[in-house]
């Protein structure tokens, strides 16, 4: 496997009237061709924002992203419009940003219409859709359907096709599950690994729940409040969590086997915030384990063991 994505300290601040709110803080990782990436942490953790601004969705503040060797950072005009064709997204909610008067057809030709894909060719534009709807498993009668005559799981397959219509080598994944059934859930995961397969696909998959991206992940970056605390593989987080963040949302995961017991860590205290955030570790107003240190100086990301990085004072 090679490089397909590096992201180095990148930093995302908005302005508010109170400050400046630090969403993402010195994130740095990178992803393999053919890999899928876990971003997991808390509503407001920043990693929406983190997808967002990799795929140019929003102008980071600080810091690179580079796709394929390039640094694509600072991409405009015709160049950020070619790169749409590496790099699409799915959405929790598909819908919130498409005119919900639109067909499934038009949906999914839409992208392929914007970048002229088919040099207007309506038949072959036609059969491609088909084609994608057939592949993420939408039947052929539901192309002049609307979305709102669709249950949850068919519209985020309209979703994944719609990403998938101009042949993408990397997905960032924002929640794409959280708003189904447990059930449809698994329909959904399935799905994405099978097309990771076959296409070769690269996903960032970001989600609150640490449970959903076990088996989808190989590697599984955890942030807190815009800071990556901990990353690794998928196998050595479940195994070993160093980080009392990571701890607490690892046992609030039920265990299947009846006779393993694990004990529920209810994190207490504020949660800091994102404005101005003060010096420290930003876990350490709810962290069972806070000394004096941990409220004066940020822990810098550590190899703790070969591949395992954490940022925490303890270690
Ligand atoms: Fe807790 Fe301190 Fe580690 Fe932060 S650095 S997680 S406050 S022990």
């Amino acid at each position: 496997m090679s490089e397909l994505l590096r992201v180095e300290n990148l930093k995302k601040y908005f302005k508010t009237p109170k400050g400046l709110l630090h969403a993402v803080d010195d994130v740095s990782f990178s992803i393999e061709k053919g890999e899928t990436l876990g971003v997991v942490g808390e509503s407001g953790c920043g990693k929406s924002t983190l997808g967002r601004c990799i795929i140019h969705l929003l102008e980071p503040t600080d810091g690179k992203v580079f796709f394929e060797g390039e640094n694509i950072t600072n991409i405009s005009g015709a160049r950020l419009k070619e790169s749409r064709k590496d790099m699409q997204m799915i959405f929790q909610d598909p819908f919130s940003s498409i005119n919900p008067r639109m067909t499934v057809k038009s949906i999914i030709e839409e992208p392929m219409v914007i970048h002229k894909i088919h040099n207007g060719d309506k038949a072959k534009q036609g059969k491609a859709v088909l084609e994608i709807m057939e592949t993420v498993g939408l039947a052929e009668r539901l192309a002049d359907s609307y979305p709102h005559e669709l249950d949850g799981g068919r519209r985020q397959r309209i979703g994944i096709a719609r990403a998938l219509a101009l042949e993408p080598k990397f997905i960032v994944c924002d929640e794409p599950v959280s708003a189904l059934d447990v059930s449809i859930q698994a329909q959904i995961l399935n799905l994405m690994q099978d097309l990771q397969e076959q296409r070769g696909l690269t996903y960032i998959f970001i989600t609150h729940d640490l449970s959903v991206v076990k088996h989808i992940s190989d590697n599984i970056c955890v942030m807190y409040l815009g800071t990556l605390v901990e990353k690794c593989t998928s196998d050595k987080l479940f195994e070993k969590q160093f980080h009392p963040y990571t701890q607490a949302l690892l046992s609030a995961i039920p265990i299947a086997k009846a006779n393993i017991k694990r004990e529920r860590i209810l994190l207490k205290g504020e949660i800091t915030s994102p404005i101005n955030p003060a010096p420290g570790c930003r876990f350490a107003p709810r962290c069972l384990y806070a000394k004096t240190e941990c409220f004066n100086r940020q822990p810098e990301l550590k190899e703790l063991e070969p591949g395992h990085f954490v940022a925490c004072h303890l270690y």
